[in-house]
């Protein structure tokens, strides 16, 4: 009897399936050489920085709990109490199938968080980012990105059409001179940035950035996902750090990270930002983010805003990490911060090497071109606040008996 199961050679080429050739060429060879980095399970999560993985005891350097809360009692407590008495689901989104209460009080207290007029809650912070630049960017609008913007931010911009202009990564002055060349086009651009970017840990300088939006009236959006609880001194953001949240015209930040859930987010102090509700396309037309969700997200947003022991101990790990692998002789992408990257050379260099840090007790993320900004892999670290300087020892420990590999890949061609 035949099999209905196909695979993508069972189609002659040409077929629909063809665009997805490459995939299944790159998933054959990371099957034939057993390593699957992208697949991942972890059998068991015994902290915020430990899982079994393999069926053994694993230290995760690759989570983005930034602020070790995924496991904290009080927050766990506000979702059970939730999901008692709000049920396991929205069933909806708030527009057609109407809105919690809670989900109103929670966009009130990022609201104050921020110190700003308003929020709108979005379902993840990849919907923030799609529902808020294709509201504000439509057919007629240029939008000028950082060219390391994350793909949600590229991916609003299609979805509601602007032209966009990619400005050279943290480079103040490539904005100043794309804005010139736009002329009157220039006071309608929306500009939009990060504030620390994820792949290389490197932070933006908005401060810099701020004063050329201000010079040609344009509006700046900036992404705070990694930011969020990590700079600033109740945790804002690079805009609280750099003090220039005043030029920031929208805010837009994620649960996913240092708040231990799901979940997105925009805040302004304009008040055309509830009116981006209407607009906004992933606001309107998916579910709304469940109620446990939003119940330990309150918990964890006032442990943020006071938790400077956590970006303290976040700090103090990422320093011990940053320094201690220099000193083994590894070269971090960036200054110190709680995302630090390696390159390895070679896409089959970086898999073996991940791979042996995985079974040497690591997990982190492996990142390939094309999602990488240089074009060459990257191992992605982040630290937790909930790491202890022992388990960055042990990180260390791997680290220097893999040195060889590292010095290898890289100094092949
Ligand atoms: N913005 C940035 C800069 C991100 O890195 C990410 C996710 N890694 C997102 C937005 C999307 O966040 P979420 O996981 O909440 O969809």
């Amino acid at each position: 009897m035949q099999s209905s199961a196909s695979t993508i050679n069972d189609h002659p080429p040409g077929s629909l399936y063809d665009k997805l050739r490459p995939i299944a060429e790159a998933r054959m060879m990371l099957k034939e050489i057993g390593i699957d980095p992208f697949g991942t399970a972890m059998e068991n999560i015994l902290s915020p920085t430990e899982a079994i993985i393999h069926g053994r005891h694993t230290i995760l350097v690759g989570t983005n709990n930034y602020l070790g809360l995924t496991f904290d009692a009080d927050a766990i407590a506000a979702a059970h109490a939730a999901l008692d008495a709000l049920g396991t689901g929205t069933t909806g989104s708030r527009m057609a199938n109407g809105s919690f209460t809670l989900h109103r009080q929670l966009e009130i207290d990022l609201a104050e968080f921020y110190g700003v007029r308003d929020c709108i809650l979005f379902s993840t912070g990849y919907l923030a980012n799609l529902g808020v630049l294709s509201a504000l960017g439509g057919a007629q609008d240029v939008i000028i990105l950082d060219a390391d913007c994350h793909a949600s931010i590229y991916d609003g911009c299609k979805l509601g059409g602007a032209e966009v202009i990619r400005f050279r990564h943290n480079d103040p002055q490539d904005l100043d001179k794309r804005l010139r060349r736009l002329k009157a086009r220039a006071h309608n651009a929306v500009i939009v940035v990060e504030g620390l970017y994820s792949m290389l840990g490197d932070i933006a300088p908005l401060a810099e950035i701020v004063a050329v939006k201000q010079r040609y009236g344009s509006c700046l959006v900036v992404d705070e996902a990694h930011s969020l609880g990590l700079y600033g001194a109740t945790g804002r953001g690079v805009a609280q750090a750099q003090d220039c949240e005043a030029g920031v015209d929208f805010t837009v930040g994620t649960f996913s990270k240092s708040l231990g859930a799901t979940g997105g987010f925009c805040v302004s102090q304009h008040a055309e930002l509830d009116l981006i509700r209407y607009a906004s396309r992933p606001y309107i037309f998916t579910a709304s983010p469940v109620p446990s969700v939003v119940a330990s997200t309150r918990v964890t947003l006032q442990k943020l805003a006071v938790g400077t022991h956590l970006r303290e101990n976040l700090f103090a790990r990422a320093a011990q990490l940053h320094a201690g692998l220099q000193t083994i002789g590894y070269q971090p992408s960036a200054a110190v911060s709680p995302v630090i990257a390696i390159t390895i050379k070679g896409r089959l260099n970086a898999l073996n090497f991940w791979n042996k840090l995985l079974q040497a007790g690591a997990y982190c993320n492996l990142v390939l071109p094309p999602a990488t900004p240089s074009g060459d892999p990257l191992l992605r670290i982040s630290l937790s606040a909930a790491h202890t300087a022992e388990q960055i020892d042990a990180v260390l420990d791997m680290f220097a008996r893999l040195h060889s590999d590292y010095v290898n890949a890289n100094s092949q061609g």
